[in-house]
C-alpha cells in the first residue's frame, strides 16, 4: 500500500496568537489536497487558537515539544495530556535546535517518544547530521545511532505509526537544500534501519520526511523520491508557498 505523503510546518518561535489565526486563514484555501496529510506544528501559546481555527478543515495541529512527566512541579513545561486535551495530534521530538540549544540527548528524547506514544500523540522524530559529520563520511552511522537510541522500547506497531524527519543540520534555515539524491540516500538508509530493528512490514509503513530549506521550487523533485514521504518545513511554512508544497503533485 502506498504511503500517504505528510507535509508538516514547523513554525518554530514565530507567530503571536493573532498572527497565527491570520496565517491559518490565509493558508486555508491553499492547503487542500486529499492525497496529503497537512500538519501545523505551532508554538505552545498558539495551540488553542490554531486548533480552533482549523476546525472542520483537513489540517491537524502538532506541538513543537512536550515534557516526559504527566504533571507536577516542572515550571514552564507542557505535558502530553495537556496537548491531547487541547486537540493536538502530532509532536516534533528531537529537532536539532532542541538538541543544540537545550541540550536534549537521545536518552531524553527516547523518553519523550515513549511518552508521546503512550498518550496517543504521533511523534515527528527528527534526526540529522552536521556538515562536519557529512564531510567526515559518518552521516549514515550517526543517523543509524540516533534512530536506534530514540526508538528504544518502541514496539513495531508503534514504530509503524510514527513519522521520522531527516533534517541535515547544515540545510536547516540556510537556504542550502540536500540534493534529492542525498536526501533519498539517507531516507532509504533510515528505512533499512527500521527494517533491521523491526521488520520489512514496519519499514514499509513508516513515513519519512525530508526537512531543510524545502520550498515551492525544490519540493517536487524531493517528494518524487521513493523513500521521501513528505516534508518538515520551517521558513516556507509561514508563507503562501506552503500551499504550493502541499500541492506539489498538481
Ligand atoms: C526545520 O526547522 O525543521 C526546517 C526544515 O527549517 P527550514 O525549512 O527553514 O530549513
Amino acid at each position: 500500500m502506498a504511503r500517504k505523503k505528510i507535509i508538516a510546518g514547523n513554525w518554530k518561535m514565530n507567530m503571536t496568537p493573532t498572527e497565527a489565526k491570520a496565517l491559518v486563514e490565509t493558508l486555508a484555501p491553499l492547503v487542500q489536497n486529499p492525497d496529503v496529510d497537512v500538519v501545523y506544528c505551532v508554538p505552545a501559546i498558539d495551540i488553542v487558537p490554531v486548533v480552533e481555527a482549523v476546525k472542520g478543515s483537513n489540517v491537524e495541529v502538532g506541538a513543537e515539544n512536550l515534557y516526559i512527566e504527566d504533571k507536577g512541579a516542572f515550571t514552564g513545561e507542557i505535558s502530553a495530556n495537556m496537548l491531547v486535551d487541547a486537540g493536538v495530534k502530532y509532536v516534533i521530538i528531537g529537532h536539532s535546535e532542541r538538541r543544540q540549544y537545550f541540550g536534549e540527548t537521545d536518552e531524553f528524547l527516547n523518553k519523550k517518544v515513549l511518552k508521546a506514544l503512550e498518550k496517543g500523540l504521533t511523534p515527528i522524530l527528527c534526526c540529522g547530521e552536521t556538515l562536519e559529520q557529512r564531510e567526515a563520511g559518518v552521516t549514515l552511522d550517526w543517523i543509524n545511532l540516533q534512530i536506534k537510541s530514540d526508538l528504544q522500547g518502541v514496539t513495531a506497531e508503534q514504530a509503524a505509526s510514527i513519522v521520522i524527519a531527516y533534517e541535515p543540520i547544515w540545510a536547516i534555515g540556510t537556504g542550502k537544500t540536500a540534493t534529492s539524491d542525498q536526501a533519498q540516500e539517507v531516507c532509504g538508509a533510515i528505512r533499512k534501519t527500521i527494517a533491521e530493528i523491526y521488520d520489512a512490514d514496519t519499514a514499509e509503513k513508516i513515513r519519512i520526511q525530508y526537512g531543510g530549506s524545502m520550498n515551492a521550487g525544490n519540493c517536487k523533485e524531493l517528494l518524487a523520491k521513493p523513500d521521501i514521504d513528505g516534508g518538515l518545513i520551517g521558513g516556507a511554512a509561514l508563507k503562501p508557498d506552503f500551499g504550493q508544497i502541499v500541492n506539489y503533485d498538481k
